[in-house]
């Protein structure tokens, strides 16, 4: 591990000011950031310390909810409205890492951390342009069983890793962020950067920003909403396909509005507007679920060891709107 100096700040603004000095990062549960900097993946001349900010509040406001950035995945999944209004997002935290980790990791690093491409963490270093930009990608033509078939480049496949930024993205989430310009909102739909021709650019952070806070607006499609994630085993796993999916259906039984993203399948959190469009005004049967997956999944682009993540993905979809209209389809 390289060396790096360690300062602990206590108030946003003190963590603004020491996290836009170069090469620094912010540090809160530690749980990615050690990793890679122990894998000499990450090497931040300075570590801030943010745990000591009161950012860690879950509260009831105006129109939804407001969640602190340095909440713990474990008390945001487990919070009573949370999981009332925003039960996809509970599912999701809860089918995510070990209880360990959820309960030293936060949201806000949660929705920062980075991929678990082979390559990318290989200490007998391969091509890999996230790690080191302009090298090349040893994924397309290696091991890509568990990397991405939508939004790929010719840079970059990685797949991301995150379930609840899957869930944050379906629900219409906003972060609000806050640097040395002051503070902005980004929707979490747009947070995370396609690979394109720089796969190291992975969000929408300008140095020395920091996440504050994630608001979740209140809606019926939020209230009836689920996760579902398919993987290898059943704990402490990553997603080979999820969805998160939100449905409004009136008292007709027609589909009024509809959210849906997929994780585990794309380089960020896929939110599916051309699968919602077309649920909209129907009525939920296994055509309409089928017609939706296939709508989003034209884009696929399989890479061999992971053409099987086009079907798969379908699938998923189709069994978590089947859950979600109970068993209307
Ligand atoms: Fe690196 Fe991305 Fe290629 Fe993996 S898929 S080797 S992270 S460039």
């Amino acid at each position: 591990m390289h060396p790096f100096d360690y300062v602990r700040e206590t108030t946003a603004a003190e963590a603004v000011r020491a996290g836009a000095k170069p090469s620094a990062k912010f540090i809160a549960g530690g749980t990615n950031l050690v990793d890679l900097m122990k894998a000499n993946v990450e090497h931040p001349a300075h570590v801030v310390d943010i745990n000591h900010l009161s950012l860690a509040a879950i509260e009831d406001v105006e129109g939804g909810l407001r969640i602190g950035a340095l909440a713990r995945m474990a008390d945001v999944a487990a919070h009573p409205l949370v999981q009332k209004r925003f039960p996809a997002v509970s599912q999701a935290l809860l089918l995510s890492a070990s209880p360990q980790l959820r309960n030293a990791a936060s949201i806000g690093g949660n929705l920062m951390q980075r991929t678990r491409c082979p390559y990318f963490r290989e200490l007998i270093w391969m091509p890999c342009n996230k790690r080191n930009p302009g090298s090349g990608c040893a994924a397309i033509g290696g091991d890509n069983r568990m990397q991405a078939i939508l939004g790929t480049s010719e840079h970059c496949i990685a797949q991301h890793m995150s379930d609840f930024a899957v869930a944050v993205a379906a629900l219409d989430g906003v972060l609000t962020l806050r640097g040395p310009g002051g503070e902005r909102r980004v929707k979490a739909e747009s947070f995370h950067l396609l690979p394109g021709k720089t796969p190291h650019l992975e969000h929408d952070l300008k140095y020395g920003e920091l996440i504050v806070s994630l608001f979740l607006p209140d809606a019926a499609h939020a209230q009836r909403s689920s996760y579902l994630k398919v993987r290898d085993r059943t704990s402490y796993e990553f997603a080979l396909a999820s969805a998160a999916v939100g449905l409004h259906i009136d008292d007709g039984g027609v589909i009024r509005d509809s959210r849906i993203a997929f994780g585990g399948i794309a380089t960020k959190p896929w939110r599916a507007h051309f699968a919602e469009a077309v649920l909209i005004g129907q009525k939920p049967s296994a055509k309409i679920f089928r017609d939706a997956a296939e709508a989003e999944m034209k884009g696929a682009k399989g890479y061999g060891m992971n053409d099987y993540k086009i079907e798969l993905g379908k699938r998923t979809l189709v069994r978590a709107l089947t859950d979600l209209a109970g068993g209307a389809a």
